[in-house]
């Protein structure tokens, strides 16, 4: 028999009767017979707790990588803490449950942070799923090949859970959550959004990787390289079937296809422009080679004229965590780039539409924009590819713009 996969996230196991109900639930599919990985995340705001203790230690450079070796060492205790509890809950109703950290599991992952899984090592743990024992899995947790702990990146117990279910060979991984399947935006923030029964791998990774935080970007990734189906369903529902939620499949498996699936927003990022950067071939590349070499993760980037043909401005989007070293790693070699002074946005948001039916379908970017000017909302960029189009625009203008966009790609619910 194959068995089966869950993952409980943070408000799922957030208190000791949250943790009581995902016992519930996951007593009641061990007792009609499947056999259980159970992968969890920290208790909900454990993980923010313990990111604000290490920047007591060491302020904002706890991300530098010097220091993210104790980073991941503290953050990740979150998810020991919480696999024990529900290890412990189950044990007492007289199941047989044990708690597997990432080392336990020889969940092997690369060195750089946010880590990459390799593969697992050693065949306990799924032989140990196989005798039937239930097996909590802290989430978010590996072991890096030197033996030291590593961590996934915020979100990422859903990672490995996709990760549980490929070493396992299972096709299929539950993530149970606060919300009962994936929305056409976030629910909590346009009450008309509408539940999607199916979502291709395609369409969920780009509105993940754009903000939607349903899941995480890797585990979708993850998910679609190794063919397994993800349904994410809510662990506050105690009617769940099989039928509710939302299943992430291959796009051939979808009958209905939309042109736009969903609005995704991001707050999470800063817009930085380059004033009077010479313009001459060679500028773009130093800057870009630079940015990478210190692991600034780059989106959008905007090359206008500006003052005559000499000169022009650099735009370009990062995550805002990554703000200050971008602008660190490019004062330091201001004078080899040839700029005049670089400024830092953090008031933007990126609004973006997604749908794989764009790529067959004309009139979606007039219909974006001009839903956004009947409120008077200023794009300041704009970047496209085959199944998305994001704008930047002032963040204060967010929500606006994402109700705006909902009810112009008819996705409201009636
Ligand atoms: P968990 O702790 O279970 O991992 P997360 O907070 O990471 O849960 O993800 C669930 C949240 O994602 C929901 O509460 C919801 O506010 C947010 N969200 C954002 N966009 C969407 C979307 N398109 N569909 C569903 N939820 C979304
Ligand atoms: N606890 C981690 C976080 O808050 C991982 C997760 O919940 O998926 O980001
Ligand atoms: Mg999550």
């Amino acid at each position: 028999m194959t068995s089966s996969v869950l993952k409980f996230g943070g408000t799922s196991v957030g208190s000791l009767e949250r943790i009581e109900k995902v016992a519930d639930i996951v007593a009641a599919r061990y007792l009609a017979g499947e056999k259980l990985a159970v992968v969890v995340s920290a208790m909900a705001g454990q993980t923010d707790d313990l990111v604000k203790l290490t920047k007591g230690v060491v302020g904002d450079g706890f991300n530098t990588p010097e220091f993210r070796n104790e980073y991941d060492v503290i953050v990740s205790s979150g998810e020991q803490v919480s696999s024990g509890l529900l290890a412990l809950t189950l044990c007492r109703r007289g199941l047989k449950a044990r708690s597997w950290l990432g080392w336990q599991l020889a969940m092997k992952t690369t060195t750089q942070s946010p880590a990459r899984i390799t593969g697992f090592e050693g065949n306990d743990f799924p032989n140990a799923v196989k005798s039937g024992e239930i097996a909590i899995v802290a989430g978010f947790q590996g072991v890096t090949t030197n033996n030291r702990i590593s961590t996934l990146g915020r979100g990422g117990s859903d990672t490995s859970a996709v990760a549980v279910a490929a070493a396992l060979g299972t096709n299929s991984c539950d993530i149970y959550t606060d919300v009962d399947g994936v929305y056409t935006t976030d629910p909590r923030i346009v009450s008309k959004a509408t539940r999607i029964s199916r979502i291709s791998y395609e369409e969920m990774l780009e509105m993940a990787s754009l903000g939607a935080k349903v899941l995480q970007t890797r585990s979708v990734e993850l998910a679609m390289n190794h063919g397994v189906r993800i349904r994410v369903l809510s662990s506050f529902d105690e009617r769940n079937t099989g039928e509710t939620g939302t299943i992430v499949c291959s796009e051939d498996e979808i009958v209905e296809k939309q042109v736009v699936v969903g609005v995704v927003y991001s707050r999470d990022e800063a817009k930085i422009t380059l004033y009077g950067v010479l313009d001459k071939p060679g500028v773009s590349a130093r800057i870009f080679s630079l940015l990478a070499a210190a692991d600034v993760n780059v989106d959008m980037i905007v090359q206008a004229s500006a003052r005559g043909p000499a000169v022009t401005n650099m735009v370009f989007t990062c995550p805002n965590t990554q703000s200050r070293l971008a602008e660190q790693t490019l004062e330091k070699s201001q004078e080899q780039i040839g700029f005049e002074r670089l400024e830092i946005d953090t008031d933007i948001a990126k609004v973006s539409i997604v749908g794989v039916g764009m790529k067959s379908h004309t009139g979606v970017a007039e219909t974006m924009f001009s839903a956004l000017h009947e409120k008077n909302i200023n794009i300041d960029v704009i970047s496209t590819s085959e199944v998305k189009i994001s704008v930047l625009i002032e963040s204060a203008y967010t929500e606006l713009a994402v109700r705006a966009l909902h009810t112009a790609f008819n996705l409201d619910a009636d």
